[in-house]
């Protein structure tokens, strides 16, 4: 029987045919320095262009190389789900197509596993070839969403990382529908650990993340990680109707002193639209909350996740009284 596999490296290809050539090259490359047997699984995500037909065949002709095609763009994150449903590997490796994500990086998040670490992601230093608006919307998004969620979602990471497969086996118990992986990956928790690297250009071809699908990503952070927005709600609601009953006292006390400055119809319709525009807000904040709490059902995640236990099996050794009766016999 041959050895199992120990690297499961899963690469998301969407329309990606130009880098495809200088891509498998790489892979090849890093293939050979490996010590232990890798596989490598393209998920192609609904490309419109010859990419499947060359890794369709590049699977049949190779043993190391695999590929799920897609019937349809499902989008980046529902394709590295795939790829690491079907990954067999000991560690999983998640990386782009377009080697932005540089293969030798891979090398030092094994050391990293090696070590003992059950997650490895990659922090960017620096993005080079990216403009000047996806830099600072990406560097303001990952501060945001820090501030927002109470999960520790790493900063300036992206998918590009290593994950044991024990991570592997509970991240596949969480079916949520709207997937940020990174961020459900930070949610389990294990041991987990960094590399830096510097991001490079895409070697060929242009971004597959156009505004709107990169602000899809965005806000399933948001929704998946955090309630924040939904609170929302409550504290304007509270700040409009405080503001409306201040305003009220105001009112009042103007014309308990006769105040000339008092416009007959305008404060009382002021101070009541205000109001109910708080108390408005506040509703929706409080059924806001309930909303939150069925949205957080519906993912069906894991109440928690058990790293490791100690004992049990100890336990479970000791032979019941009628066992070793039995065993008398
Ligand atoms: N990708 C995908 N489906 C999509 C969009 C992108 O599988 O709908 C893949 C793409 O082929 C690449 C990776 O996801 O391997 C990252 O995409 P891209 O490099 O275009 O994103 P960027 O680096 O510009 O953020
Ligand atoms: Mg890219």
């Amino acid at each position: 029987m041959s050895e199992p596999i120990s690297y499961s490296i899963v690469i998301p290809v969407f329309n990606e045919e130009a880098v495809l050539p200088v891509l498998l090259r790489r892979l090849e490359q890093l293939l050979s320095r490996f010590q232990r047997p890798a596989e490598v699984i393209f998920v192609d995500d609904g490309s419109r262009d010859s990419g499947p037909i060359v890794l369709q065949a590049l699977a049949k002709r190779d043993p190391r190389f695999r590929y799920i095609g897609l019937s349809r763009n499902f989008g980046h994150q529902i394709a590295i789900t795939a790829g690491m449903d079907a990954a067999q590997g000991k560690a999983i490796i998640v990386m782009d197509a377009d080697l932005q994500d540089p293969p030798e990086v891979v090398e030092q998040m094994i050391a990293k596993w090696q070590e003992g670490y059950d997650v490895v992601y990659a922090r960017r230093l620096s993005r080079a070839g990216e403009s000047r608006f996806k830099r600072s919307t990406a560097h303001l998004f990952y501060r945001l969403l820090g501030i927002m969620t109470s999960v520790a979602i790493p900063v300036d990471v992206g998918d590009f990382r290593l994950i044991d497969r024990k991570v592997l086996d509970v991240l596949r118990r969480m079916p949520e529908q709207d997937r940020f992986v990174r961020g459900m990956i930070a949610w389990l928790g294990f041991r987990q650990t960094e590399v830096a690297f510097h991001r490079l250009e895409r070697a060929a071809g242009e971004t597959k993340y156009p505004l709107f699908k990169m602000t899809r990503l965005a806000v399933n952070g948001v929704l998946g990680f955090s309630d924040a927005p939904l609170r929302l709600a409550i504290w304007c609601g509270l700040a409009v109707s405080g503001l409306a009953v201040l305003y009220g006292c105001w009112v009042l006390v103007l014309w308990m002193s006769n105040d000339s400055r008092l416009v007959a119809g305008w404060s009382s319709t002021i101070v009541i639209i205000s109001l109910l525009c708080g108390m408005n807000m506040l509703m929706t904040g409080i059924v806001g909350l309930y909303v939150g709490r069925i949205h957080a059902e519906a993912k069906r995640r894991p109440l928690y996740v058990v790293q490791q236990r100690e004992g049990f099996e100890r336990d479970q050794a000791v032979v019941p009284h009628g066992a070793l009766h039995a065993l008398h016999e």
